[in-house]
């Protein structure tokens, strides 16, 4: 075998550089519910997943997916087009459908294989995106595999797409590609006016409701363009049940026409194989629950405004300069305080609070951040404990 200097060397550059990663290990302990969790042997409390409804504890995705595995088995066994589709499939396909008030869906292993099967389906070279610059990773990755030109323009600024949007001749597709809730910053854009400028200029939109699903919606809680009530405007809604539904794997609901050209171009669901009966059942049962208990809801804006509340409180008491007023819009909640941010989130997590830093190339450089997520399952009592840690490592920088 070659050396592999090469591979060590530039593992070697990220440490200095303070940029090198790794995965903080999980002790799985019966006797703890989430969001208390088990790191380095110690109890701290979760403030950095995306459980934000506490479904991923909730009995009956639990039954249902163990149901599913003891009839069906632990595997798919091929990808849809060579050994068909589940029943069970089929009908999560529908219920999507329904749930985002759309003709069509499909269902994809996960929200980044979704993406970038999504858009190099849907696009092709003669094609344009438009791109908010602060989207998720999978959505750059889609374009980028597609091929079509891009124009990305500055963040929800839609004076700045409009112009892009009225300087560009383009012969094929536009597409406007956008997260609807952002999954580093939390905040969210003005739907109806975005809907506006497409129908202006004739172009798509493609909306990833990863962190907007099950969070968003007064109704049936599917989501920020429930919420502004633009669902029927938007070509493509993109969604993921590994956040607010508790399970994993992802969905994109649209008019059949596009599903079937992502069946039929789409190379990440072409070429891999399909969820298993077990997890196809646990998405079934979340889309079900959001729907019908909205409690977990209620539970979780409640937990926001406190948060709010408390937050604003704290912050004078902060006394440091490096920090942007906290905006909360959503669960995700970012503090951020530049390169310092990986001692803080080490402090709180010797307090006793899982709170990941979070930096380039994620964020831009310098708004490096601390990303709090809240859950319907946070106490008011870990909420406190949190702020007050937080008062505490951030009097010390
Ligand atoms: C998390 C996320 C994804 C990826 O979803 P996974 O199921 O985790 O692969 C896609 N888009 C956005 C906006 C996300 O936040």
């Amino acid at each position: 075998m070659p050396p592999l200097d090469f591979y060590q060397n530039q593992l070697e550059t990220l440490q200095t550089q303070g940029l090198y990663r790794h995965c903080p290990v999980i002790q799985e302990s019966p006797d703890l519910t989430w969001p208390v969790i088990k790191i380095n042997e110690k109890k701290v409390i979760d403030f950095c997943s995306n459980n934000y409804l506490g479904l991923a504890n909730h009995p009956e995705l639990i039954k249902a997916s163990i149901d599913a595995t003891q009839q069906y088995g632990t595997s798919s066994r091929a990808s849809r087009l060579v050994s068909g589709t589940l029943h069970l499939t089929q009908q999560l396909e529908q219920a999507v459908a329904a749930f985002k008030h759309a003709e069509s869906a499909l269902v994809f292993n996960s929200g980044y294989q979704g993406n970038v099967a999504v858009l190099q389906a849907i696009l092709s070279k003669t094609d344009t995106v438009f791109f908010d610059r602060l989207n998720h990773g999978s959505l750059i990755d889609g374009v980028m595999l597609s091929g079509a030109k891009w124009q990305r323009y500055r963040h929800l600024d839609l004076i700045d797409l409009e112009q892009k949007l009225s300087q560009s001749s383009v012969c094929g597709q536009k597409w406007i590609v956008t997260d609807s809730v952002f999954s580093m910053d939390g905040d969210y854009g003005d739907l109806p006016a975005l809907c506006d400028l497409a129908e202006q200029y004739d172009a798509h939109i493609l909306l990833d409701e990863a962190h907007g699903t099950g969070v968003f919606g007064d109704q049936k809680s599917s989501g920020l363009a429930e919420a502004q009530q633009v669902s029927n405007r938007i070509a493509l809604q993109f969604g993921t049940f590994s956040k607010a539904l508790g399970s994993y794997g992802a969905y994109v609901a649209g008019p059949q026409v596009l599903i079937e050209t992502i069946v039929n171009k789409g190379r990440g669901f072409i070429y891999s194989t399909a969820l298993p009966p077990g997890v196809i059942a646990a998405n079934a049962a979340a889309v079900h629950l959001v729907q019908k208990e909205q409690h977990h809801k209620e539970a979780l804006w409640k937990n926001i405004r406190y948060f709010e509340s408390q937050i604003q409180l704290a912050e004078p008491q902060w006394g440091s300069e490096l920090i942007h007023p906290v905006q909360v819009n959503s669960p995700i909640i970012p503090i951020v305080l530049g390169e310092t941010a990986m001692a803080v989130s080490q402090q709180l997590l010797e307090a006793g609070f899982f709170v990941q830093a979070i930096r380039s190339p994620t964020v831009a450089a310098g708004s490096e951040r601390l990303r709090i997520t809240l859950s319907s399952s946070h106490t008011k009592g870990q909420i406190d404990g949190l702020i007050q840690a937080l008062i505490h490592s951030l009097a010390a920088v």
